[in-house]
């Protein structure tokens, strides 16, 4: 038995796959041409699948703090948070996020998926249960592997679900914490917050809400769907990333309550890995500052995204529940998502494709993804390379 054994599946569906598709894993972004459009395999294509909801990696002002904060500070901490990583720009971010979100206490993080690794193995322990919902993000899962803390999942948007659970698992001395995600990136729908707000309060619970896809994307100021619900109250912790809305790299967690302090120093994620650098953390702040004073990209991205959605769906294809940002394009078969994804590719359009085991449903899904800099063409362009898929098929 060799150490690489155990790789024999994903070796074996790798073949698969590669007969199929070779270009799958070896997407290359050869050249960016805008906040939309790239170079791959050598030709021009619509970027529908990147996660850059406002398009602001591009955009001036943050280009710009950040070519200024290279200029002053470099190009790495080359530390952690803990040792000499903390910049005043990382605490001036952290003071930026709180007013934001109208909040005391603030953390920055190297990257989303470490705010989520520290969050949920340091906040919870061995003595304590999560209740997560069953299509949260990866990060989730494994921060609380790290932490030791018991487990339990409720289905997906299922609040009857939670409160069975809730009800069988509360006992005095147990503290319970209730994890979801604002708008999930798999199926782009919204978790029915104010619901799960008013069960977490009568069972005396735990709220973190990953608002990873919704900073910037809901809400009037965009605070995400704790706004939208209108119950940020009863939120009792927002995790965010810098890596969609804002284009840049970083994650945070922001409360009220003070004693978040606490985890800088009890948090592996925190401590043990260098700090996000002065150009991703003046990006994010720029972004950040957009997001505040231009409401109008909010409303920019969601026209696309409820014209794509409308589009897909008239031309009978199994989208998402509801028009969102996100719109999966769902295959039963693995084989007609590899053709799907490919030809788009033919026609110009680039878009994530996600197979199972990540997908929630077993399904193979075609993900795209709206961004308030995509054109009004851009979109009929987007709906037009799906209608030639179709008609293939
Ligand atoms: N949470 C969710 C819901 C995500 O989708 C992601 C990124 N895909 C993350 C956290 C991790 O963010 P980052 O890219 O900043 O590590």
């Amino acid at each position: 038995m060799g150490l690489f054994d155990k790789f024999e599946n994903i070796t074996a569906s790798l073949n698969v796959i590669e007969q199929q598709c070779c270009a799958f894993f070896n997407i290359i972004i050869e050249e960016i041409l805008s906040a939309t459009e790239a170079v791959i395999n050598g030709r021009r294509v619509i970027l529908a699948g990147t996660n850059n909801y406002l398009g602001l990696p591009l955009r001036k002002e943050c280009k710009e703090a950040a070519c200024r904060a290279i200029e002053k500070e470099g190009t790495g901490t080359t530390g952690s948070r803990m040792a000499n990583g903390t910049y005043s720009s990382h605490v001036a971010l952290e003071q930026d996020i709180s007013d934001f979100y109208g909040r005391s206490n603030t953390i920055v993080f190297t990257t989303g998926y470490s705010a989520n690794l520290a969050m949920l193995s340091t906040l919870v322990g061995p003595k304590d249960i999560v209740l997560l919902d069953a299509d949260c993000h990866a990060s989730i899962y494994d921060g609380c592997r790290l932490g030791g803390v018991q487990v339990y999942r409720f289905r997906h948007n299922d609040v009857d679900d939670l409160e069975k659970r809730l009800k069988r698992l509360r006992k005095q001395d147990t503290n319970i914490l209730i994890v979801l995600e604002g708008l999930y990136s798999m199926l782009g729908d919204r978790a029915p917050l104010r619901e799960i707000a008013s069960v977490k309060e009568e069972y005396g619970a735990y709220l973190l809400v990953d608002e990873a896809h919704s900073l910037g994307v809901l809400g009037n100021r965009g605070r995400g769907l704790s706004e939208e619900a209108g119950v940020e109250d009863a939120v009792d912790f927002i995790v965010g990333t810098f890596s969609k809305s804002l284009g840049s790299v970083g994650g945070f967690c922001t409360s009220n309550h003070k004693e978040l302090e606490i985890i800088r120093y009890a948090s592996r994620p925190y401590v043990f890995t260098a700090s996000s650098s002065p150009a991703n953390i003046a990006a994010a702040k720029a972004a950040l500052e957009i997001i505040r004073r231009e409401p109008q990209l909010r409303e920019r991205l969601w026209e696309n995204a409820d014209a794509l959605y409308g589009r897909l769906k008239e031309m009978g294809f199994r989208v998402g529940p509801e028009p969102s940002p996100i719109i999966p394009v769902r295959f039963e078969e693995v084989a007609r998502a590899f053709s799907a994804w490919n030809r788009l590719l033919d026609q110009g359009v680039y878009v994530n494709m996600v197979l199972p085991p990540a997908t929630p449903d077993g399904t193979a899904l075609l993900r795209c993804s709206l961004s308030a800099a995509h054109t009004m063409e851009q979109v009929e362009k987007i709906a037009g390379a799906f209608s030639a898929v179709r008609d293939f098929e």
